[in-house]
């Protein structure tokens, strides 16, 4: 992670063209420019020349951003918005003794104690051997969702998989702006893929893969698992007809092979729902304090996920997962697309 200093010629690079206004799904809501990756540089311009100082409405700004990246993907000057962001979230982290409890808190009992408990009721299980192998990463999540379906798919297609015990890729502490955390969790996951001659790593979470991206060495490579199910030609078919919808997590590349599942397996009825693209608002859900903006987000999926009348929403992000079911109501199911498929397909 970055200075925020570091990003000085960023900064300067942003042509003020507002495009990101058109795209930023908070912006669109408050119609405020300090709420949307123009008018939060011009701020952080301000903070690097020393007219502005870090304040705490200055970090409610930066906490509205989603860190969906939506606006860096029409942004002419390229900028990595949530880089940037996430740079700036470090310099109030550094005065904030409110974040550092927050990140304590997370980091003891939300990915340490909670984690490690519910992992002990997880199943795993044992991989085939295969001459090809990968090195499973399914983040802290997969610890508690078990590896076999990962384990059991990649088998099927006579590729064998590692699956050591990492953490977390340190992402909830990376847009916090919690440099040594995520360091920690960072240099935790360099220090696991070393015991290993396998240099293939595959995910099944959109967030955990960029993450990894962009401290990964050049001799490893990452892909998300459905590139291999798609390159192998996998054919699927569930044991009943059942009616599913897809949210695409920001941060995922590859959608076109997950279309090519949800079109090509047998049993599975796919319906894409409106606005399929946008964010599931996961940012703000402990956000209580700007809970009018963040409820709009919420409320627009939600119906546009009944609208479907789908029974599950598949999706392949971990975070994501989390929001579409805290804002469920029980109206439909969630779950990730390999672990849908695993349970349900015919063995
Ligand atoms: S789209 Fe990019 S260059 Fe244009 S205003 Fe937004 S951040 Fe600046
Ligand atoms: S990352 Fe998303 S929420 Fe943040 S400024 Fe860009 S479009 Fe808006």
């Amino acid at each position: 992670m970055k200075e925020l200093a570091e990003y000085k010629e960023t900064l300067h690079s942003c042509s003020k063209c507002g495009l990101c206004q058109a795209e930023c799904p908070i912006y669109k809501i408050t119609g405020n420019d300090c709420t949307v990756s123009r008018g939060q540089f011009i701020m952080l311009q301000g903070l690097l020349k020393g007219e502005l100082k870090m304040t705490k409405n200055l970090n409610k700004y930066l906490d509205l951003c989603l860190k969906c990246g939506k606006c860096s993907k029409f942004c002419p000057s390229d900028i990595d918005v949530v880089d940037v962001i996430a740079s700036a979230k470090a310099e109030y982290f550094k005065t904030s003794k409110i974040e550092k409890l927050v990140s304590i808190f997370q980091k003891k009992f939300i990915f340490g104690i909670g984690i490690s408990f519910l992992n002990f009721f997880s199943k795993k299980i044992q991989s085939k051997k295969f001459e090809k192998k990968v090195i499973y990463f399914g983040g802290c999540g997969s610890k508690i969702k078990g590896n076999e379906a990962v384990v059991k798919i990649l088998n099927s297609i006579g590729i064998e998989v590692i699956t050591p015990d990492f953490e977390c890729c340190g992402i909830p502490f990376y847009v916090r702006g919690d440099k040594k955390t995520f360091e920690e969790y960072r240099d935790n996951f360099l220090s696991k893929i070393s015991e290993y001659e396998t240099f293939d790593i595959i995910t099944t979470c959109a967030s955990c893969e960029k993450t990894i991206k962009s401290y990964l060495p050049e001799n490893y490579n990452i892909k998300n698992i459905y590139e291999y199910l798609k390159s192998n030609n996998l054919q699927l078919e569930l044991k009943n007809k059942i009616k599913v919808t897809y949210h695409k997590p920001c941060n995922i590349d590859n959608f076109p092979d997950i279309l090519w599942i949800l079109n090509n397996t047998k049993n599975l009825e796919y319906v894409e729902m409106d606005g399929y693209d946008e964010c599931c608002g996961l940012n703000g859900i402990t956000k209580i304090s700007e809970y009018s903006i963040f409820s709009k987000i919420f409320k627009k999926k939600f119906e546009n996920i009944k609208k479907t009348k789908a029974k599950y929403v598949l999706t392949s992000c971990l975070g994501c997962e989390a929001a579409l079911l805290s804002y469920s109501f029980g109206r439909y199911r969630v779950a990730d697309l390999v672990d849908f498929l695993h349970k349900n397909i015919k063995k």
